[in-house]
């Protein structure tokens, strides 16, 4: 039988959004917790092994600054719960939410911040399901090491794809990088750096055609054709990388709130309101151009004070 909690705001996600905006909510005094589906906070920046872009920080360990983040949140009484997995949120007739998780808790608030943020977007070729997790990756700092002096392939042309590039040059004995398109979209610094290294072939204007080999029961490489020739050729890997982007979590509030055609939520301009009164949205499940930690935790930062004075002028 699960318990049932009180507080003035409930954070679904604990990324740099959440965890900002838990920090914020913290510091207004308000009773917050942060609701985080994995064992640890963090979000994104725990799949970012150097961070080189946190103001502040000139070069800081993902990991690192996710701890950070969490004891700054901490600090001011922001709650963390890990490992909860929320089912779904409902508003009741008296304007409470009721947030129901898997372990059957109920959190009931006033105020709802979505900080979700996305989940990594598949090729859908065939043997990318099978080898999910043994062989077929979406994140590098995870499973990288299992590929230590081995063959692998990267896919995708943004700075995720290139730094995971990058990355992984550490443990493999050679990377392929395939890309759908000549030019990257990856920052020119990070395209430079993975230019510039020699464990790094690019197979440009390449797609992946199948993951090989479905009889061996292993990855051992990968069907790839080129879009200039129409030509297809196996490359030899023992893992593929995808890194091809994120969809934004919205699927708890589907129907309930508004979302672009992009299926990212709609907030109103210069606000983090959602269009449902009381539900504040902050990071990747409302910002699909700027998607970086510090603007990821500028919008935490929004929803708690957005949370904050919606909480004074409705009377709570
Ligand atoms: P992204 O910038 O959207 O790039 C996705 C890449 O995957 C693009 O090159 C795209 O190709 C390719 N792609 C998409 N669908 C594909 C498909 N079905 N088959 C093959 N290729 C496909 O995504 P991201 O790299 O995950 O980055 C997301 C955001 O986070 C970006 O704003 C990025 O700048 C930011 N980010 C920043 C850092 C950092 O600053 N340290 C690190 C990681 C990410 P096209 O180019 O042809 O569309």
């Amino acid at each position: 039988m699960g318990q049932t909690y009180e507080y003035d705001v409930v954070i679904i996600g604990a990324g740099p959004a959440g965890l900002t905006a838990g920090m914020y909510a913290g510091r207004a005094m308000l009773s917050a917790v942060m609701l985080e589906r994995l064992g640890e906070p963090g979000g994104e920046i725990l799949n970012t092994e150097l961070v080189e872009d946190y103001p502040g920080f000139e070069s800081i360990l993902g990991r690192e600054l996710a701890e950070k983040f969490a004891s700054h949140a901490a600090k001011f009484g922001a709650e963390l719960r890990t490992f909860v997995i929320v089912e779904r949120v409902e508003k009741g007739e008296d304007g409470y939410f009721t947030t129901t998780t898997d372990d059957g808790d109920v959190y009931r608030s006033p105020t709802v911040i979505l900080t979700a943020g996305g989940t990594p977007i598949k090729l859908g070729v065939p043997g990318e399901e099978l080898y999910a997790g043994k062989g077929v990756s979406y994140c590098a700092i995870c499973d990288g090491a299992f590929f230590r002096e081995h063959t692998i392939a990267v896919v995708g042309g943004g700075d995720a794809a290139l730094e995971e590039e990058d990355f992984l040059t550490r443990y493999a004995k050679k990377v392929y990088l395939l890309h759908r398109r000549e030019e990257f979209r990856a920052s020119k610094l990070v395209q430079k750096r993975v230019f510039e290294n020699p464990k790094i072939e690019i197979l440009r204007s390449h797609v992946v055609e199948e993951v090989m080999d479905p009889a061996l029961g292993k990855v051992t490489g990968l069907r790839v054709k080129s879009l200039h020739s129409g030509r297809e050729k196996q490359i030899e890997c023992a893992a593929m990388f995808v890194a091809i982007g994120h969809t934004p979590m919205v699927e708890l509030f589907k129907g309930q709130l508004e979302t672009h055609a992009n299926g990212y939520l709609r907030v109103k301009p210069g606000s983090t309101q959602t269009s449902v009164e009381g539900v504040f949205a902050a990071g990747d499940v409302a910002d699909w151009t700027y998607r970086q930690a510090v603007t990821a935790a500028g919008t935490g930062c929004m929803a708690a004070l957005d949370a904050e004075r919606w909480l004074t002028a409705t009377g709570h």
